[in-house]
């Protein structure tokens, strides 16, 4: 290809819009061009990287027997509403684009495709003779995300490679989210990337394991724990660890204590010498249900921990015994006649009631650390008051469960002698094993060898195809620009011509292009009318692996072979091939391999 037809527009300034480095680098290499929030053109230098990525993503699937497919990207609510999913997706903070065709259907932009695709194996799947199954596809996802940014990283519109495996029992489930595991590795490896393979929460999707890749980076907007071992790392959502040691009370005698203006667990501490431990917090939310009334939800914490919204929303789900938990709220003060700042684990359900006209019973969740103390200090329901009591006095009953969030520096469960520290991640692929959720409420079903009939069990596994090209630049960039590893690179080498009006130079620079191409090499020829600098600077800044610069040594069939991130080697024309050829072929087979 020619960068003369390559509507190539470089800019030399950061765009306003960009906030990190990859999307910054992204739209002045001219790879991306912003249409709408969250809404981004893949210019023609993106789309060969994104193929490119795609190429690599499709060899490994079919490495695992999987097939590739394409499903339709409006799907019809009813669907959804046999999953229970519908309301989740559509309302509240909902993340479906969903709309009415002419008749007055109900449709949505598929943002995932589990209902379609088990709808599917409904009708086709008959027999255990079938199994296993895995069908995927690489296609565009809409997503109404409530904070699109970062260009490509969090988009409304995003590539997405989504596989779906069907078996005939969970051991086969297994098996084979194991071997699609070992895929993702690979296919993460040839793309030069450092990823971290870690434990996850299973989100609005459901099912039992799952587990994330991450790119290591600080631009991530997820937090990862690992232990200092390397044998857990967990993103924060799901991460538990040991807590610290609570500091026993030394006066345990119940009584009030009077925290005038005293709201936060530090001014009661400051003002009373004692240590966070020491004390309870409680917090109130108010839960939304896809069906029914809402419901709110006490919870008690120790004073030093931090509450975990996604424990506590997978608490509140499965305690509730309701619909689809759409939303949890935390309710800290505004017009509520609630004394918050002092609210005790013993606010009783009629005052809760009375402040905010939700009815029906509170539910009451007490994280371990907080059922571990004996004796602490609570708020005492009273403004400007705490209290000094236990929990055998309040005699209250509680479910009691993990909702703190794991910290760095937290002792970890597998060997307290080690603690757990803290990176920044970019989820680039999630592998989940489903179970049957999926196949039992849109009824998928197949006779097994003893002529029974089964649920499927389901595994998903998904890869954000254009979130990892951008999250390479992020691994991979330097002050000049990006610095693509070769495997998924837009060209892995230009030919730069550096003066097209001397006819020696023009015409080694295409001979050079004709051979490139012909050894298959994928080759750019910067064949523009602009001057030498320019062209080696957007050589940087695109950030190809390999350039040759036909210059000045033209006459003598003398070019410069520059590696991206290394030194000049001189060679000749006649050599350039026998040089970089070889070079090329270990950087292509490198990222396979190590
Ligand atoms: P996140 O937690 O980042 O919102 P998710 O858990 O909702 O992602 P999945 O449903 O697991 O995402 O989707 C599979 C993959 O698609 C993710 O691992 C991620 O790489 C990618 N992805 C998800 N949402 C987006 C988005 N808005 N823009 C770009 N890629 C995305
Ligand atoms: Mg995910």
């Amino acid at each position: 290809m020619r960068a003369s037809t390559l509507l190539l527009v470089t800019l030399r300034d950061d765009p306003a819009e960009a906030e990190i480095t990859s999307h910054k680098l992204l739209v002045r290499a001219g790879f991306i061009r912003r249409i709408a929030a969250g809404i981004y053109a893949y210019l023609p230098l993106m789309w060969r990287v994104l193929r490119k990525v795609q190429a690599i993503v499709r060899e490994e699937m079919e490495a695992v027997d999987a097939i590739e497919t394409l499903l339709p990207q409006l799907q019809p609510a009813d669907l959804w509403q046999q999953s229970g999913r519908w309301s989740a997706y559509t309302a509240g903070e909902g993340i479906m684009f969903h709309l009415s065709d002419r008749q007055g259907r109900q449709l949505g932009l598929g943002p995932t495709h589990e209902e379609v695709i088990t709808c599917l194996a409904a009708e086709l799947i008959r027999s255990y003779r079938q199994l296993p199954v895995c069908l995927y596809q690489m296609q565009t996802k809409f997503r109404d995300e409530i904070r699109p940014r970062f260009g490509m990283m969090r988009g409304r519109e995003f590539i997405m490679k989504d596989a779906y495996s069907f078996h005939g029992d969970e051991a086969d489930l297994k098996a084979y989210y194991a071997r699609m595991d070992g895929a993702y590795r690979r296919i993460f490896r040839r793309c030069g990337l450092r990823t971290l393979a870690v434990q996850a929460d299973s989100g609005a999707i459901g099912g039992s394991a799952s587990q994330e890749f991450m790119v290591v980076a600080d631009a991530g907007e997820d937090l990862v724990l690992i232990s200092g071992d390397g044998s857990y790392a967990a993103n924060q959502e799901r991460a538990v660890s040991l807590p610290s040691q609570a500091v026993p009370l030394e006066d345990t005698k119940p009584r009030n204590v009077s925290t005038p203006g005293q709201m936060t667990i530090e001014a009661v501490c400051g003002g009373h010498g004692l240590d966070p431990t020491q004390m309870v917090k409680v917090l109130l939310h108010r839960a939304r249900f896809g069906d029914g009334p809402d419901q709110l939800v006490l919870t008690a914490l120790r004073g030093d921990q931090e509450l975990n919204d996604t424990k506590l929303g997978n608490a509140v789900t499965a305690g509730a015994g309701r619909g689809t938990l759409l939303d949890l709220a935390l309710l800290d003060g505004g017009d509520l006649a609630l004394p918050f700042g002092f609210l005790g684990p013993d606010l009783g359900d009629p005052a809760i009631a009375a402040a905010t006209g939700v009815e029906g019973p509170i539910l009451r969740f007490r994280d371990h650390t907080a059922a571990a103390l004996h004796t602490f200090v609570c708020g005492a329901n009273t403004v400007d008051t705490h209290r000094v009591c236990d929990w055998d006095t309040l005699a209250l009953t509680w479910r009691d469960g993990d909702f703190r969030n794991a910290q760095p520096g937290d002792r970890c469960r597998h060997d307290p002698t080690t603690v757990l520290e803290a990176v920044r991640g970019i989820e680039v692929g999630h592998i989940f094993q489903l179970g049957c959720k999926y196949s039992e409420a849109l009824a998928a079903r197949f006779s097994t060898a003893e002529g029974g009939e089964e649920a499927l069990w389901m595994g998903c596994y998904g890869i954000g195809i254009s979130r990892l090209a951008q999250a390479a630049i992020e691994q991979h960039h330097d002050g000049d620009g990006m610095v693509w590893p070769t495997a998924i690179a837009p060209f892995e080498v230009v030919v730069s011509v550096a003066n097209v009006q001397r006819p020696e130079q023009l015409a080694l620079g295409e001979r050079l292009y004709d051979q490139l191409r012909l050894a298959g090499v994928d080759v750019l020829l910067d064949d523009r009318p602009e001057r030498a600098g320019v062209k080696f600077k957007d050589a940087d800044l695109l950030g190809i692996p390999w350039r040759v610069v036909v210059g000045r040594g033209a006459a003598r069939e003398q070019v410069e072979l520059k590696p991206r991130t290394r030194p000049c080697l001189d060679c000749t024309a006649a050599d350039l091939l026998a040089t970089l050829l070889p070079r090329l072929e270990r950087e292509r087979q490198e990222m396979s391999l190590s």
